[in-house]
């Protein structure tokens, strides 16, 4: 018999992750039983978990997939992103919110950010739009990144969208369960699309999973085929007219990125405690802006119309110990802190580098990269090994003020 325990593993040493999923016992049942019932795949649970999602961010439809990636393609080819489109979104993102444009044969360029909160800088974008309309290489799709959560200042760049005629794709794969303008983040209002991921150290997982959401019917559907073959099921799309009952059609090249029944009963039991771990993470947050107020270090800045889901805790070096910046994120390793970089700026891949990019291309961004470090942040991370990241960031930090 597998036992359960609820029990958490005290051990002295151990290393503390900067994000971890927290999966209950009722987690655990939902799937149970899934995996007993008729369908684990195709089956009724992602059709309920598309619901309770588009229910939560007031969107019209949602469509999960497998991941946040496939998403991200799926939505780009959605917005009928071709060979020698250009593609724009911020240096200061994972990989995928750029590698979705080059799938779809598009051209990658990046927009700088703000360097107090990461997200898209709104005047950096505003002037490489005219630029660019004046080259005549204005983008096809934007993909603003919601960074740790905090959207970004979507009107604006919805306006700019009416303006020069792109596309919005918001990269919400941090920011389930935040808010802007009083709106959920997922609404839609200011953006053809948005997408989410669960992957566990997001805000809800399914172990390997994503969803994107939209208000419009047409790109609903085709992100509906796509994300199984690109086969039709319904006789009155049919390009046949006299189809056999058990016909179905291929109509265009789509992929299997479909999500199972099994993740997505987890996603809808995780769903139901969205709200309770990002309450738990605020409270987190609190703590530690509280107890680091005299140390040489910022948190990021969530503007007043946001409500930040805090997917990352990202703190960012004063100016004086940026020379430091990889010594002191290897002493807290050493210390078994498991801080992380969000993000190598994208274009500064090797892989990004082919395309022509320059260190110091995007100023704000390698700054950004340069003095930020992402410190543990989940639900469950424990007051004790909050106080222990604490106190051993205090400890390394000593050596440098
Ligand atoms: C995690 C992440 C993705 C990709 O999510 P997957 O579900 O792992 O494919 C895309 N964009 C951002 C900003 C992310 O953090």
């Amino acid at each position: 018999m597998i036992r359960l325990s609820k029990k958490v593993n005290l051990k002295k040493n151990q290393f503390i992750p900067y994000g971890r999923q927290d999966i209950n016992l009722r987690d655990i049942f939902n799937v149970l039983k899934i995996l007993k019932s008729d369908f684990i795949t195709n089956g009724p649970a992602i059709e309920k978990f598309e619901n309770e999602i588009s229910k939560y961010c007031k969107s019209r439809y949602a469509l999960a997939v497998n991941s946040a990636t496939s998403a991200l393609h799926l939505s780009c080819l959605a917005l009928n992103l071709k060979k020698g489109d250009w593609l724009w979104t911020s240096p200061i993102s994972f990989v995928a919110s750029a590698n979705c444009g080059i799938y779809c044969g598009a051209k990658i360029d990046f927009v700088d950010i703000n360097i107090e909160n990461g997200l898209m800088d709104i005047k950096a974008l505003e002037s490489k739009l005219q630029i660019a309309a004046k080259n005549g290489t204005l983008p096809k799709v934007i993909i603003p990144v919601h960074l740790a959560g905090t959207s970004c200042d979507m009107e604006s760049i919805f306006k700019l969208s009416k303006q020069y005629g792109f596309s919005i794709i918001e990269d919400a794969s941090h920011a389930i369960g935040g808010k802007y303008k009083g709106l959920p983040v997922g609404s839609c209002k200011y953006s053809d699309i948005t997408v989410f991921s669960f992957h566990p150290v997001k805000l809800i997982t399914t172990g390997e999973g994503g969803a994107a959401l939209t208000n419009n019917e047409k790109i609903a559907e085709k992100i509906s085929d796509l994300r199984s073959h690109g086969i039709i099921k319904d006789q009155k799309r049919f390009i046949d007219q006299d189809p056999s009952p058990w016909l179905y059609e291929q109509q265009y090249l789509g992929f299997n990125y479909r999500i199972t029944d099994i993740q997505a009963s987890l996603g809808l039991s995780q769903l139901n405690r969205l709200d309770k771990f990002v309450s738990k993470r605020n409270a987190k947050l609190d703590l530690y802006k509280s107890r680091l107020k005299s140390e040489p270090i910022n948190f990021l800045e969530i503007p007043k119309d946001v409500k930040s889901s805090l997917h990352l805790s990202i703190i960012q070096l004063n100016k004086e110990l940026i020379p430091f910046h990889r010594q002191i994120f290897i002493e807290l390793r050493k210390l078994l802190i498991g801080v992380q970089l969000h993000y190598l700026p994208i274009h500064l891949h090797p892989f990004y580098q082919k395309f022509g990019f320059k260190r110091g291309q995007f100023p704000k961004s390698e700054l950004f990269a340069n003095s930020s470090i992402s410190i543990p942040l989940y639900p469950s991370l424990s007051y004790f090994k909050q106080l222990k990241v604490i106190k051993n960031l205090k400890f390394v930090l000593k050596n440098y003020k």
